[in-house]
């Protein structure tokens, strides 16, 4: 596997699969990585003869009160993961390499960015699209994987693809959840133990509420497992997504209602 940290290095790794016309696919990450990003890169595989993740940890992304210098960051394991994988090559940028003059982007989220995360995250998305849009261009996939975990940010790249007629197919990947049925997440390494405990609880009651679509129901009862603030439960395009606060850690999570 070969590790690029500069656009310059990308191109060296890259330019032998794009001279001899192989498929490139890509996952971007930020890291931290754990069997849901690992399901993405196996995807990645499945469709391309070349595999690239980035691991970039987005300071756009965040607001200034949210979690960017605590994001859990251990990049020996994810080294080691992704070599494990197969990979071809993983992109390490710097902050530098990603912003080199500034951070403003053309490119801003579109529609499907309305609502959901955006009325709490109104930052979130013109930042998602400001780095997805800087690695496409640096790597050019042919294909690129994202998961259905972050199910309005895949609508949202999905938009910014067509929209901007860029030359690649975007590819949703299933969420892998643990064996209670939490979706996993970087950030449950934040989660103690009886916080994992109740996390749990979130896709069952999510379950409950995509069979009888009682949103407000839902709510109550996240309440009363221990959830202490839900930003959203809501019915949005066949789906049922939630994102709701457990002591410090903002849990997200969907499930198809079709
Ligand atoms: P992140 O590192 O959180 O930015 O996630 C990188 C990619 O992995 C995004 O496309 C996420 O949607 C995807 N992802 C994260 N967790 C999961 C999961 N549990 N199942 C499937 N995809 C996931």
């Amino acid at each position: 596997m070969i590790i690029a940290k500069t656009i310059k290095e990308l191109d060296a790794a890259l330019s032998p699969f794009r001279e001899s016309n192989k498929t490139i696919g890509f996952v971007p990450t930020m890291g931290a990585l754990h069997a849901g990003h690992i399901s993405l890169v196996d995807l990645a595989r499945q469709h391309c003869e070349c595999v690239v993740v980035s691991i970039f940890v987005n300071p756009t992304q965040f607001a200034p009160h949210e979690d960017f210098n605590n994001y859990p960051r251990t990049e020996n394991d994810d080294v080691q993961k992704i070599k494990s994988a197969g990979v071809d090559v993983l992109f390490l940028p710097s902050e530098s390499v990603i912003y080199p003059d500034n951070r403003e982007s053309s490119v801003k989220a579109g529609n499907a960015a309305l609502g959901l995360e955006s009325d709490f995250r109104p930052h979130f998305f013109d930042g998602v699209v400001n780095v997805i849009y800087r690695l496409f261009q640096a790597v050019k996939p042919n294909v690129a994987i994202f998961g259905e975990k972050d199910y309005q940010q895949l609508q949202v790249i999905r938009e910014m693809v067509e929209t901007l007629l860029l030359p690649m197919q975007i590819i949703g990947a299933p969420i892998a959840r643990d064996s209670f049925g939490l979706a996993l997440s970087s950030r449950n390494a934040y989660l103690s133990a009886r916080e994992l405990e109740i996390a749990r609880q979130l896709n069952v009651t999510l379950k409950h509420a995509a069979k009888n679509g009682d949103t407000e129901t839902a709510k109550k009862e996240l309440l009363s497992l221990g959830f202490h603030k839900i930003d959203y439960i809501e019915i949005w395009d066949n789906r049922i997504l939630a994102a709701a606060w457990l002591g410090k850690t903002r849990l997200i999570d969907n499930i198809d209602i079709s």
